[in-house]
């Protein structure tokens, strides 16, 4: 117990960090490309905000959040997602105020009370974008963009996004009435949470993942049918950008997310590579939830991605990635004195940004170097009592083994030349 990570949890280091550590930089300098500034929300909210912000109906606030109750009994919530702590933030700090659009990134753990699995986490890591403020068809667009040219950056291509438009407020009513008409005639035929869903939100049964349950949806009417003049024309312009972009897309009216606050424009980037959970990406528009929270009326759009999932894809494409040890020099020390004089240099050295090594173990001079070789060292040097007397000592190149004699008194610049 004492020994193990909580279930669906994972510790991080070795070349797995350096995965993630690349990735993160993939994604920030991404950000910064495309003028997006990052935020940093707290891990844990007020659980009304999510319930708000999410939607009472979701598999997330009826199933997976971690909730608690704080010393004086505050009902508080580890984040299961992104959006909404954002969107709160975007209200407290009234940014509504400044110039539109505001445009916010993240990368923050998440917290799903889910059954782990293959690129499912209680907990995992998003990235996420907020485009708020902005309605036109042109902010979905580059929304899209920028997942599109991160998994570029990553290096992933086997990924197909699918769009899809869920309308405005007044689509949806005209869609989730004729959706009640089809799905009432196969009530019987639907899992126990669908017929849930049937009276509170038809529309998440478009998502349910039952076999059953997609055999009806299947020959459901679609919400593409049922879009008004103006959510039609904005779909249509989201395709024309995506087009005039090289963005390659499918229709698919099977997108319609598992959140409550979408409206128009949702997109998923599906791997064709990774089965079950093959869904990396998930974003769209949601007009409403901003004011859902209390503040003023305010369009918004964006996605998140899993970033678990994201690297599983690498991965599944192009191999995992081996991450050699490297460091500029080892310097190997026999006898107390030349110690000294060791880890003082390799002081000086690590202060001019070269990285440098020495033992900690009083190991042989032979472990030493075999220590050196194995932490990647490219060159090598040792100290002893006849270098500290002559002021000279020589330094290998571990690739080559060929050595030069050099001269201690300006050591540290002889080294910096060198690397
Ligand atoms: P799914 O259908 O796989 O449950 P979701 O609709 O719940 O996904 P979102 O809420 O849209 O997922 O979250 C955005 C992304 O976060 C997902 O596309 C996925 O890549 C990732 N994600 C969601 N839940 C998990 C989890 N439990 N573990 C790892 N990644 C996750
Ligand atoms: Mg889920």
């Amino acid at each position: 117990m004492l020994t193990k990570a909580p279930r669906g949890t994972k510790d991080l280091f070795g070349d797995e960090i350096n995965e993630w550590v690349e990735m993160e930089k993939i994604i920030r300098n991404l950000c910064s490309d495309f003028g997006y500034g990052e935020i940093r929300t707290p891990i844990f909210e007020h659980t009304e905000l999510f319930q708000r912000g999410v939607g009472e109906t979701t598999d997330i606030v009826q199933k997976e959040m971690y909730s608690f109750q704080d010393k004086k009994g505050r009902n508080i919530t580890l984040k299961p997602e992104g959006t909404a702590g954002a969107a709160r933030a975007y209200l407290e700090h009234k940014m509504y105020a400044n110039p539109q659009p505001t445009k916010l990134y993240y990368i923050t753990p998440a917290f799903r009370y889910e059954k782990p699995q293959a690129g499912r986490m209680r907990q995992f890591h998003q990235f996420g974008i907020e485009l708020f403020g902005a309605e036109s068809a042109t902010a979905d667009v580059e929304v899209i963009t920028v997942a599109a040219e991160l998994l570029k950056r990553m290096g992933i291509s086997k990924v197909k996004l699918h769009i899809n438009s869920l309308g405005g407020p007044e689509c949806r009513k005209k869609y989730n009435q004729k959706l009640k008409e089809y799905l009432g005639k196969n009530l019987d035929n639907l899992c126990e949470t669908c017929k849930e869903r049937f009276e509170k939100n038809p529309l998440r049964i478009l998502d349910c993942k039952k076999e059953s349950c997609g055999d009806i949806v299947a020959n459901a009417p679609t919400v593409l049918d049922t879009l008004g003049d103006e959510c039609r024309d904005h779909f249509e312009m989201v395709k024309t950008l995506l087009d005039e972009m090289g963005i390659e897309y499918v229709v698919d009216p099977g997108i319609v997310r598992g959140l409550d606050y979408y409206t128009r424009t949702v997109f998923e980037f599906i791997s064709t590579d990774i089965g079950a959970q093959g869904t990396i990406c998930g974003g769209g528009r949601y007009n409403n939830l901003v004011e859902e929270l209390g503040g003023p009326s305010t369009p918004a759009v964006g996605f998140a991605v899993g970033l678990e999932r994201l690297l599983l894809v690498r991965e599944a494409e192009k191999g995992k990635k081996e991450y050699a040890p490297s460091k500029d020099i080892f310097i190997g020390y026999i006898g107390e004195k030349a110690l000294v004089k060791a880890h003082g240099l390799v002081y000086k050295l690590r202060q001019k940004g070269i990285k440098a090594e020495s033992d900690h173990l009083k190991k042989s001079v032979k472990a030493q170097m075999k220590y050196g070789d194995k932490i990647g060292a490219k060159y090598s040097m040792i100290l002893g009592e006849n270098e500290i007397n002559t002021g000279k000592a020589m330094i290998k190149n571990m690739e080559t083994r060929e050595q030069i004699e050099v001269d201690l008194s300006n050591i540290v610049e002889i080294i910096g030349d060198l690397i």
